[in-house]
C-alpha cells in the first residue's frame, strides 16, 4: 500500500500529473480541490450565503457528496447529479477560496478525505494498493503521514499560460489577463489557510515550467521511487 500526496498551486498542473501517476501505478485518484469547489456549488444551489460562515459549515457537514477515485474518469456526484463540469464554471472557481478558508469547512473536508484514503488502504477502487491524492494541504494537513510528498510548483508565467489554455483556449495577453484573478488573486487567498507556495519539511519540489507532462510525470515517478523505495 502507498500514499502519494501531491500539493501545489493553480496552473501547476497537478491535477493532471497526479491522475497519470495514479494510472501509472494503478492506484486510486483523489482531487480534493473537486471537493471544494462541489461544496461551493451545493451552497450556491441551495441558497447558503457564501458569508454566513456557520450556516456554510453546516450544509458542508450534510452535503451529499459522492467522489469518485478512478483516476481515468474521476466523478464528482452532488446529491444523484454528476458535476463534474458543473464544479469548472468561473462562478465557482471565483467563489471557492471563500468556502475554502472557512476552517470548519476545512476539518470537514480532512475528515472524508482521509477516509477515502484510509478505504484504499485496505480495499476500494485500488483494492489496497492505495492512492495518489492532489491539493493544498494533502503533504502538511491531510496526509503528513504519506509515504512520499511533493510539492508540484511551476513559473507565475507558465501557470497563468496553462490556465489561459485550459479556461480560455488561448494564451494571448487578454487571455492571460482574465485568468489572473483564477490564479494569482485565488492562490493567495488560498493561501492564508495552507502552506503550498513553498515545500514543508520532508516534502520534495518538483518545478514544472519547463517541462512537458510527460517529463513532468517522469519526474514525480523519480520522485517517488526514491522516497518510498517504490517500484513504478
Ligand atoms: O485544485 P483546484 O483549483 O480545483 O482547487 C479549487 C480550490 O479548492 C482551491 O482554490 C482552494 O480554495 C481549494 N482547495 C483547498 N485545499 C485543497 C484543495 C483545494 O483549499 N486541499
Amino acid at each position: 500500500m502507498v500514499t502519494i500526496a501531491v500539493d501545489g498551486p493553480s496552473g501547476s498542473g497537478k491535477s493532471s500529473v497526479s491522475k497519470a501517476v495514479a494510472s501509472r501505478l494503478g492506484l486510486a485518484y483523489l482531487d480534493t480541490g473537486a471537493m471544494y469547489r462541489a461544496a461551493t456549488l451545493w451552497c450556491v444551489r441551495t441558497d447558503v450565503a457564501l458569508t454566513d460562515a456557520d450556516a456554510v459549515a453546516r450544509a458542508v457537514r450534510d452535503m451529499p457528496l459522492e467522489m469518485g477515485v478512478d483516476p481515468a474518469a474521476p466523478g464528482v456526484v452532488l446529491d444523484g447529479d454528476d458535476v463534474a463540469a458543473a464544479i469548472r464554471t468561473t462562478e465557482v472557481s471565483s467563489a471557492v477560496s471563500q468556502v475554502a478558508t472557512n476552517l470548519e469547512v476545512r476539518a470537514e473536508m480532512k475528515r472524508r478525505q482521509r477516509a477515502i484514503i484510509d478505504v484504499e488502504a485496505t480495499d476500494g477502487f485500488s483494492g489496497g494498493r492505495g492512492i495518489v491524492a492532489e491539493g493544498r494541504d494533502i503533504t502538511t494537513v491531510v496526509a503528513p503521514d504519506a509515504d512520499a510528498r511533493i510539492l508540484l510548483t511551476a513559473s507565475e508565467e507558465a501557470r497563468l499560460r496553462r490556465r489561459s489554455l485550459e479556461v480560455h483556449g488561448a494564451a494571448d495577453a487578454a487571455a492571460v489577463d482574465a485568468t489572473r484573478d483564477q490564479v494569482l488573486r485565488r492562490d493567495r487567498d488560498d493561501s492564508t489557510v495552507s502552506q503550498f507556495l513553498t515545500a514543508a519539511d520532508g516534502v520534495v519540489t518538483v518545478d514544472s515550467s519547463e517541462l512537458d507532462l510527460d517529463q513532468t510525470v517522469a519526474a514525480v515517478l523519480t520522485a517517488v521511487e526514491r522516497l518510498g523505495q517504490w517500484q513504478a
